[in-house]
């Protein structure tokens, strides 16, 4: 089985297994005198994190939706409204935020384009003329296949929230691939944001946890707010240790998936009926297009997988190839060769 369906499938490497052996531990659900927690190896790993995004502090969440939701709860309170995308990952996988039950906050949606790159006019009308508690962004955006958020436009949408005092967050799950891809450094892309959390359990490689990043004072609140969800851990430091290492050379890791991803989209034989945006193939995600084949994605992946191919549905006619460190080059070809088939015979 090829399994192409997300990210997160990657192992931990030989180096993140030998540094989780090795780590030294304490109790991260405690915290010394200077407020931070008392896991060596976690405050080594928050240290480095808070420096390559170059903001004042960080904190270590057990997962990506964790740290959204502790972003969250820093800045809103039931009934609050937050402004973020139609097709982000918060609103659209995660659900708690806006469910009545849980946290109760109020979704506002901004306009975007084709490829996830929020529109400015509808983010300035909105803020005038609604209570907005905190703008969300997604870089890369997960459902539009893996885009990028341009420098200048994060910048512009920097103004826009300055103007209002409202504060901006990133959902950066993936935002080492934008850096990457848009060769742009990890700091020039946050700088514009107050807060982000990034995922360290997808392209980079480790196998648990994200990191919630932003002012010393916003962190100290994300601080507690984790200690209310559930979300301390004791000597997390041993999965910490991995999270240091993947971040050593995550630039020439991505680089490879966001070479392998081509590699593989330039292989797939399509046609009328089945198709491929490539203007969208900037990360490690391929989104193909069943639509006009008219077969719909859960059969497709049910068909593909009997094939040896494992690919995940993201909407009624589109799947997801998502590339990461443990598929090779043989797998590539054969993924391809698997996909092209099923084209030809669909066809
Ligand atoms: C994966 C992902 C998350 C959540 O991360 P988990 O660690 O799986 O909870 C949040 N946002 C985006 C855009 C993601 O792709």
């Amino acid at each position: 089985m090829i399994d192409l369906r997300s990210d997160t499938l990657t192992q931990p490497t030989e180096a993140m297994r030998e540094a989780m052996y090795k780590a030294e531990v304490g109790d991260d659900g405690r915290t010394n005198p200077n407020g931070v927690g008392e896991d060596p190896t976690v405050y080594a790993l928050e240290t480095f994190a808070s420096n390559l995004t170059g903001k004042e502090a960080a904190l270590f969440c057990n997962s990506g939706t964790m740290a959204n939701y502790i972003s969250l709860l820093s800045y809103c309170k039931r009934g609050d409204k937050v402004l973020l995308s139609r097709k982000s990952h918060i609103f659209r996988s995660e659900k708690a935020p806006f469910m009545k039950g849980l946290f109760g906050l109020i979704p506002v949606f901004y306009e975007e384009n084709n490829y996830g790159i929020p529109d400015l006019n509808s983010i300035e009308q909105i803020i005038d003329s609604e209570d907005i508690k905190v703008i969300c962004l997604e870089n890369t955006h997960n459902y539009y296949g893996g885009t990028c958020i341009p420098l200048d436009t994060l910048q512009e949408i920097s103004l826009l929230a300055i103007k209002k005092a409202i504060p901006l967050f990133m959902d950066g799950a993936r935002i080492f691939n934008a850096s990457v891809a848009l060769n742009n450094s990890l700091k020039e892309l946050c700088m514009p944001v107050d807060s982000l959390t990034f995922c360290l359990s997808k392209g980079l490689g480790a196998s648990v946890g994200s990191l919630v990043c932003g002012k010393s004072t916003f962190i100290n609140k994300a601080r507690s707010v984790r200690k209310l969800l559930g979300g301390n851990m004791r000597q997390s430091g041993i999965i910490a240790a991995a999270g240091i290492e993947a971040l050593q050379n995550y630039r020439v890791r991505l680089m490879e998936d966001h070479r392998k991803t081509r590699m593989l989209a330039e292989k797939l034989r399509l046609n009328s009926l089945v198709t491929i945006d490539l203007n969208k193939v900037q990360t490690n995600i391929i989104t193909v297009d069943f639509s006009q084949s008219g077969i719909k994605s859960n059969q497709i992946e049910k068909d593909l997988f009997r094939r040896g191919l494992a690919v995940k549905r993201m909407d009624e006619s589109c799947i997801r190839l998502t590339m990461y460190a443990d598929i090779n080059k043989r797998q590539i070809s054969e993924a391809a060769e698997i996909l092209n088939k099923y084209i030809f015979e669909i066809s």
